[in-house]
């Protein structure tokens, strides 16, 4: 199958300014040479701690700010290079949710505003056809058409979630970036909006990139998934098969840190060990050495490339392409 989106070794190096040293600047590394498909009909689930480089990796392929290299390619054309009719075709197909529902809302705006805000922009419809459509949109994502008159601060967080919903299907996308979209929700919200995530998939042959930090919620919605450590991808794998068979020592440690509803269960600890380290001073070798249960020697060397574990399980280890350990 073709991929939908292709990222190529993307990578966004932020210089940051340094205060006393003959040398200026400082690189953050926020991203770091990182390659995925998406494919049609897809969900996949984009996972890692806060500050692995996720919400960098939306804003580049949304095409924010020109990556520091690394192409993401749409029907065979790399976004950073598209001329302005391909990538307003292209702005109009990849449509993003984001985390809070209350700042990403207008407070002044009545709904009607809020959800044709795109038609507007994009001059699509006349003022009755968009009214029309926000009625149909509404309806989709389980809200009252009656609400098409009021304000944002009038609803709940999970109805607000439902109207930013709406609004990113306005111009009908095909790919939904969804960054950490139920992280300010109450628990007992999230699945909610996570089933309807799941429904609209369904009925509008969506794809999604799903970013998020919570692997429960991932696992709830993702084909596949892939995880992110500090800038860098380390493993990607079928939903079922990272959950039941991980490689990677970070992935393992994210399974393990799952809390449990049992609070006798012996596997509710807390897994991961250590801070984060800084991109700006990433470790050298594998960048999870200092936090690695089983670091060897030749992870704070060398760099671990990407290994075909099986069909489409991948992990950047050394334990898997020379260490002591075999597949
Ligand atoms: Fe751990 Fe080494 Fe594998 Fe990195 S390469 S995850 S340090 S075993």
């Amino acid at each position: 199958m073709k991929p939908l989106i292709t990222v190529s070794n993307l990578k966004m190096h932020y210089p940051i300014k340094k205060v006393d040293s003959f040398t200026k600047y400082d690189l953050l590394k926020a991203v770091d040479g990182i390659s995925f498909d998406l494919f049609e009909g897809e969900t996949l689930g984009l996972v890692g701690e806060s500050g692995c480089g996720k919400s960098t990796t939306r804003k580049l392929l949304l095409n924010v700010e020109p990556p520091t290299g690394g192409e993401v390619f749409y029907n065979d054309e790399n976004i950073f290079t598209m001329d302005r009719s391909s990538l307003k075709d292209y702005r109009r197909n990849v449509q993003t949710v984001y985390q809070d529902p209350y700042s990403s809302l207008n407070p002044k705006w009545k709904v009607l505003k809020l959800v044709s805000e795109p038609l507007i922009v994009h001059k699509i419809g006349s003022r009755k056809s968009r009214e029309v459509k926000v009625r149909e949109l509404l309806s989709l994502v389980g809200l009252r058409e009656q609400y098409i008159d009021s304000f944002a601060h009038e609803f709940s967080g999970g109805q607000r979630q439902r109207i930013c919903i709406a609004r990113a299907l306005a111009l009908d996308p095909r790919v939904i970036i969804a960054d950490e979209p139920v992280s300010a929700l109450d628990v007992s919200i999230q699945a909610q909006v996570i089933n309807l995530f799941k429904d609209l998939k369904e009925r509008l042959n969506l794809t999604y990139l799903f970013i998020s930090h919570d692997l429960n919620v991932v696992k709830h919605i993702s084909d596949r998934v892939a995880v992110m450590y500090l800038g860098k991808i380390v493993e990607t794998a079928s939903c079922d098969d990272l959950f039941d068979n991980p490689k990677h020592p970070y992935t393992k440690a994210l399974i393990k840190s799952i809390p449990v509803a049992d609070p006798e269960e012996k596997t509710a600890v807390a897994a991961l060990k250590g801070e984060i380290p800084s991109p700006i001073d990433p470790p050298p070798g594998c960048a999870f050495h200092t936090r690695c249960p089983e670091a060897m020697d030749r992870c704070r060397e060398i760099i671990p490339e990407m290994f075909s574990i099986s069909g489409d399980h991948q992990v950047s280890c050394h334990l898997y392409t020379g260490g002591n350990k075999t597949v």
